[in-house]
C-alpha cells in the first residue's frame, strides 16, 4: 500500500536530480524528489565544474545561474601534450560564443540548485534515503527511510534514477558496463605566481591529464595520476606538492605558491546498458559516469534531464500518459548519439594521450597541431564540447 501517489519520482538530489525537478517546475505534475543528504550543510565537495556555455544557458533558463556566489569565464582553452611537440588553443571566436564555459565548484551549483528547488511546489525531502524500488506495467513503487528513521512508501508514473549509478543495480534488465582506469583525480585550489584570469589549460601527460581551470585570478586543478602516484601525492607536505606539481605541469605559469584543501576521487568509466526500463528513465551519473577529463559529465547529464523535461511536456501537452514505453523509448533515441558520444569521446582521449608509447604520443601531438590549424574542425571540437551532439 502506498501512503501517496506521485506524477513522477526522482531518486537522488543531486545537481541532476535538482536540474530535472526545475525543468519540470511548470508543467503541473507532481513531483517528489528525494535526496538521501541532509542538505546543504552535508556538501562539502569543492570539486571545480568546467560547464559549457550550453550549461550556463539551460541553469540560466531554470532559474539557478543568478543563485550562484561564484563562477569564472573560461574564453580560452589551452590544450598541449607534454613532453612532445603539438598544442591547440580553443578561443570564443571559433565557436562563435561569446564564452567557452563557466567555471564552478560542486558545493555552489548545488547551494544554487537547492536554494532554487525550494522554490517550487516541488515535495523535495532531504534526509531521504531510497531503500527499493519496482514497477509493473502501470506504476513504480519506492520506499525510503526519512530523517527520523520512519519508512514511507509511494508510487508514480514514472521513476527516474538520478542517484549517481548506486541503485541501477536493482534494475532487472539493466546492468552496468565498467571500467577502472586505475587512476584518481587530486582537486584544490592553486595560485600560481601569474595572477590571470580566463584561460584554462589542459595538458596531457604519460600519467594521465592534468587541468588547471581559472577560478577568479586563481586555479582550480583537477590532476590525474595513478592509484598508487595519487595517494602519495594527497598527503606530501604543502611545499612539496606544490614543487611536484610545477614539476609535472611546467613553467607555464611561473611557480605555484599556495594551496587549497585536496580531495581525491577515484575515476571509473561506468554506464548502463539502457537508460530505459518499464516505468524507469536514468540520468546524469546513474546512466553514465565518466573521466572528469573535458569536463564532459555534469554537462551530459544537465542535457539528459534537460531533454527528459521537454519530452515529459510534450507528452503532457499531447494530452498522453507519462511513463509509457513510446514515451521512454523517445527518451532513449534523443539520447543516445550525445551520450556515446560523450563517452568515446572522453574514454579515447584519456587512452590515446595516457601512455608512454612514443609513436602514438607523436600522433597525438599532431592531431594538436592539424586541430589548431584547421578553423572548421576547431569549431566542430569546441561546439561539441559546448552543446554535445547537437553542437
Ligand atoms: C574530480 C572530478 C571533476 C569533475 N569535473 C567535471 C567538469 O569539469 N565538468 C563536468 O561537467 N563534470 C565534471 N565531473 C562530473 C560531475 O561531477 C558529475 O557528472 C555530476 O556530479 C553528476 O551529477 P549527478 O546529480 O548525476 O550525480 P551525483 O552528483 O552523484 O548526485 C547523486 C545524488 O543522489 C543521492 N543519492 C544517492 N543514493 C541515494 C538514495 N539511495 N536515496 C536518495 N538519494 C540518493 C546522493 O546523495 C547525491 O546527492 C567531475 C567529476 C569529478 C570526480
Amino acid at each position: 500500500m502506498s501512503d501517496k501517489n506521485y506524477d513522477i519520482a526522482i531518486i537522488g538530489g543531486g545537481p541532476v536530480g535538482m536540474a530535472l525537478a526545475l525543468a519540470l517546475r511548470l508543467s503541473g505534475v507532481s513531483i517528489l524528489l528525494l535526496e538521501a543528504r541532509g542538505l546543504p550543510e552535508k556538501v562539502d565537495d569543492i570539486r571545480p565544474l568546467a560547464l559549457s556555455h550550453g550549461s550556463y544557458l539551460i541553469l540560466n533558463r531554470l532559474g539557478a545561474w543568478r543563485k550562484l556566489s561564484r563562477s569564472t569565464l573560461i574564453n580560452t582553452i589551452h590544450i598541449s601534450n607534454k613532453g612532445y611537440l603539438g598544442r591547440t588553443v580553443l578561443r570564443t571566436q571559433d565557436a562563435d560564443v561569446n564564452a567557452l564555459g563557466h567555471v564552478v565548484n560542486y558545493f555552489d551549483l548545488f547551494h544554487a540548485l537547492f536554494e532554487t528547488t525550494l522554490e517550487t511546489q516541488t515535495d523535495y525531502q532531504t534526509g531521504a534515503i531510497v531503500n527499493t524500488f519496482s514497477t509493473d506495467e502501470q506504476l513504480g513503487y519506492l520506499s525510503y527511510t526519512q530523517s527520523d528513521g520512519t519508512e514511507k512508501k509511494i508510487s508514480a508514473k514514472l521513476l527516474i534514477l538520478a542517484d549517481g549509478g548506486r541503485l541501477g543495480n536493482l534494475i532487472e534488465d539493466i546492468s552496468y558496463q565498467t571500467a577502472e582506469y586505475d587512476q584518481w583525480a587530486i582537486t584544490a585550489n592553486i595560485q600560481a605566481e601569474t595572477r590571470q584570469t580566463g584561460i584554462a589549460y589542459e595538458r596531457f601527460t604519460s600519467d594521465g591529464p592534468i587541468a588547471l581551470l581559472p577560478s577568479g585570478d586563481d586555479f582550480s586543478l583537477v590532476w590525474t595520476a595513478s592509484t598508487e602516484a595519487a595517494k602519495e601525492i594527497l598527503m606530501l607536505p604543502d611545499e612539496q606538492f606544490l614543487e611536484r606539481l610545477h614539476d609535472h605541469f611546467g613553467d607555464r605559469l611561473g611557480k605555484f605558491v599556495h594551496t587549497g584543501k585536496r580531495s581525491g576521487f577515484p575515476l571509473v568509466l561506468k554506464y548502463a546498458t539502457s537508460n530505459i526500463s518499464q516505468r524507469i528513465a536514468l540520468v546524469g551519473n546513474a546512466a553514465q559516469t565518466l573521466h572528469p577529463v573535458a569536463g564532459q559529465g555534469f554537462n551530459l547529464g544537465l542535457r539528459d534531464a534537460y531533454e527528459l523535461a521537454q519530452i515529459i511536456q510534450d507528452t503532457l501537452s499531447e494530452h498522453k500518459e507519462i511513463g509509457t514505453p513510446g514515451m521512454l523509448k523517445q527518451f532513449r533515441e534523443k539520447r543516445r548519439l550525445d551520450s556515446s558520444g560523450g563517452r568515446a569521446f572522453t574514454d579515447t582521449l584519456v587512452k590515446l594521450f595516457s601512455n608512454d608509447i612514443p609513436l602514438v604520443r607523436h600522433l597525438c601531438g599532431a592531431s594538436l597541431i592539424v586541430l589548431d590549424n584547421l578553423p572548421f574542425i576547431k569549431r566542430f571540437v569546441a561546439r561539441r564540447m559546448i552543446f554535445g551532439a547537437r553542437g
